[in-house]
């Protein structure tokens, strides 16, 4: 339930309100806007028929019932955008954020041409995997640690913040000591102890959709982060499983689309999951900005073709810079990437 309160209600009426709230059983949360407290009654186990009485309470002027099962991360508790600031990129600000790089770090050599090539080209992050979840276990896993202290030191000679993937919730720690935005993977994205455990790290989420998972299940994943106290999520569509064998997924922007209606929290794309095809990743990057993404995820590799993981809808350099361009990007004129 929420309780808009009127623009002239009092400070001692707002706490009246949050107290009854608590008092029934549920969690309180509350959203300062600029004219007016709007207060959300989250939980299952409250006593209902008590907090339908707060309708009455002084300086109440409307109750709406949430009519979604996800609840903190929908558009009608909080109308205003959430943007995430990733170690000040600010994502849902406006402008497009472009996150790039590997698919997995291979090298020292690798990552850092590619994170200098990627902040030329105009990028604002970098992504890279450390710890990979590959379908077969006889294929490259990722370098773990050595791939954590590399992406450290490409941030630290590109000033690019990163983004990396959080396998297990034994990994976590680590992966928030190096990283400024921990990924969890499609195939993790209902993992739920690993969301419990990631919902009370001081560090933004990027939750990519499972190749099998509604819009719904996604948006109930992210609630998990958001209920247990991390409210710096951003959504990544990243393909889901059709029929279609052409593709490797098929990239649901009607989801971007959707969830943009639906959410608060941004949406960012991933066209190189999604399609799975080098071709496809800048039409599908365009698409993915129309449809209202707020950001894109793209793998980039020095070498595709003598890539560990996913050469093939790896963008090479010079592909990069070309479709920054298309997509209006200034190359940065910072001289550490010069
Ligand atoms: C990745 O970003 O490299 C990755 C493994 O993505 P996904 O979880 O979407 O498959
Ligand atoms: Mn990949």
């Amino acid at each position: 339930m929420i309780f808009n309160m009127s623009n002239t209600a009092t400070a001692e009426e707002i706490n009246h309100v949050i107290e009854r709230i608590k008092e029934c059983g549920y969690q309180a949360h509350v959203i300062q806007g600029a004219e007016r407290t709007v207060i959300g009654a989250i939980g299952s186990n409250g006593r209902r028929s008590e907090i339908e009485a707060l309708r009455a309470a002084p300086g109440v002027e409307e109750v709406i019932e949430i009519a979604h099962p996800f609840k903190l991360v929908s558009r009608q508790l909080r109308q205003q955008r959430t943007v995430v600031d990733v170690h000040g990129v600010k994502i849902g600000g406006g402008d497009l954020v472009v996150m790039a790089g590997p698919c997995s770090v291979e090298s020292g050599e690798q990552l850092m041409q590619t994170a200098l090539a990627v902040k030329a080209a105009g990028a604002n992050m970098l992504r890279g995997g450390a710890y990979k979840p590959r379908t077969s276990p006889y294929d490259f896993q990722g370098l773990g640690v050595e791939a954590l202290r590399l992406l450290r030191d490409a941030r630290e000679a590109t000033g690019l913040a990163v983004v990396t993937e959080v396998m297990s919730e034994t990994d976590v720690e680590i992966v928030a000591e190096y990283a400024d935005m921990l990924q969890v993977g499609a195939r993790n994205m209902q993992n739920f102890s690993l969301l419990r455990k990631l919902a009370g790290v001081p560090r933004p989420i990027l939750l990519k959709r499972g190749p099998s998972a509604t819009i719904k299940e996604w948006l109930l994943a992210a609630e998990y982060l958001l209920a247990g106290g991390n409210a710096n999520v951003v959504l990544c569509e990243r393909g889901i499983k059709t029929f279609e064998t052409a593709t490797r997924n098929t990239l649901d922007l009607a989801a971007v689309a959707l969830v943009k209606e639906l959410s608060h929290l941004p949406v960012v794309a991933d066209p190189s999951h999604g399609t799975g095809l080098r071709s496809l990743v800048g039409p599908m990057s365009k698409a993915a900005v129309a449809a209202g993404a707020d950001g894109l995820i793209l793998e980039v590799h020095p070498c595709p073709e003598r890539a560990l993981s996913d050469g093939a809808q790896s963008l090479d350099l010079p592909g990069f810079a070309a479709l920054m361009k298309e997509l209006g990007r200034e190359p940065s004129r910072d001289v550490k990437a010069a």
